[in-house]
């Protein structure tokens, strides 16, 4: 099937064409500059972002595809976790574009394109695997089985801030440019990650992750160290906090669960020494390690098509024409609710 697959959760409208599990053509457009100023995504601002860059997109998308509309056997997406404005204009593009053109809708689980999004790169996940999601709203490790098909087992979640959400508000109190993530990992770059002695919180107590005490940390030692605040090395040692607590209870949680594969996705995914790390401690350990590239780790709408490809090649029943945006749908399926 050729499906096509749209993203509008967030601050980012992303528009993939996806068939057999093959990327075959995307658009991207973001309003992240827009947001600057005000140190965060403002949702109405996002809405009419998406609703002036959707139709374009879309339009690119086939292009590089090189396939029109009549080839499309179904629209895929993201119903939800996301900005419920930003949301609803997807969902409204999506559904017209079904009804145009008499296709089957599928609404996705936000999240299950992240993981998604690493197929087009590596291909099918195996029958089972654990997936670390590190992204701007959450942190989660979660037990997959087929992605189309099983329900979602969720190992462990943060009990507060999301990896992303501590990055953006560390970068805030560092004084780097927003997004965060991208500003830490680069000041990071200069930086000696042993600088400062960051807590790493619930190692060794079980999957869930907390990282609003780290955030306090680094607030602390900002107030402490005043004019000699050493921006790298807070960033650094800081970043290697992070990455030393997602990488090591993700691979706790592979072998705990009998599991050989370790797929990470999301927008932190991205951070360079976060890949490096797991790396190290997935040979160490034994594991395949799979990570999109960067440019799949942060929100796109080719992993939302991806979704589309795998339920429609399930057989997974479409959504119903009254597809509405659920804000904080939970992540149990990949195929949201009607
Ligand atoms: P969610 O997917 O939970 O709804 P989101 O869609 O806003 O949230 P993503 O687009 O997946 O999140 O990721 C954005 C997050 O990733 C931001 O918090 C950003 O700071 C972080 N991020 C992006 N690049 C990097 C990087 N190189 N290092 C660390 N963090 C990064
Ligand atoms: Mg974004
Ligand atoms: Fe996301």
């Amino acid at each position: 099937a050729v499906v096509l697959g749209i993203e509008t959760s967030c601050d980012e409208t992303g528009v993939g064409i996806v068939s057999g599990g093959r990327l075959l053509g995307a658009a991207l457009s973001s309003s992240m500059e827009e947001h600057a100023r005000f140190g965060g995504v403002v949702p109405e601002i996002a809405a009419r972002a998406h609703l002036e860059s959707l139709v374009p997109c879309v339009r690119a998308a086939f292009e590089r595809a090189g396939v029109g509309p009549s080839e499309i056997d179904a629209v895929a997406v993201t119903s939800g976790p996301g900005l419920a404005t930003a949301l609803q204009t997807g969902i409204a593009a999506a559904k017209a574009y079904a009804l145009a053109w008499d296709l089957p809708l599928y609404g996705v689980h936000h999240l299950a394109g992240h993981v998604a999004a690493d197929t087009l790169e590596h291909g099918p996940l195996p029958p089972r695997s654990v997936a670390l999601i590190v992204s701007g709203g959450h942190t989660s490790l979660l037990l997959l089985g087929d992605l189309a098909r099983d329900p979602v087992v969720h190992l462990g979640d943060t009990r507060d801030d999301a990896a992303g959400e501590a990055f953006d508000k560390v970068a805030r109190l560092l004084g780097l440019a927003y997004p965060g993530g991208p500003a830490v990992a680069e000041a990071a770059h200069d930086g000696d990650p042993g600088a400062v002695a960051f807590p790493r919180a619930m190692l060794g107590d079980g999957h869930d992750f907390s990282f609003s005490g780290l955030k306090s940390a680094v607030a602390r030692h900002v107030a402490r160290a005043g004019d000699s605040l050493a921006v790298p090395d807070v960033a650094a040692s800081f970043q290697e906090a992070v990455a030393d607590v997602l990488t090591r209870k993700a691979v706790e949680a592979c072998l705990g669960a009998g599991v050989d594969t370790l797929v990470i996705v999301g927008g932190v995914a991205a951070n360079r020494r976060l890949r490096e790390l797991a790396a190290e401690r997935c040979r160490a350990a034994g594991l395949t390690l799979r990570i999109p590239p960067p440019g799949l780790c942060t929100d796109n709408g080719a992993m939302i098509a991806a979704v589309g490809d795998l339920l429609v090649a399930a057989g997974a029943p479409p959504s119903s024409r009254h597809l509405a945006a659920d804000p904080s749908a939970p992540l149990s399926r990949a195929r949201t609710r009607d």
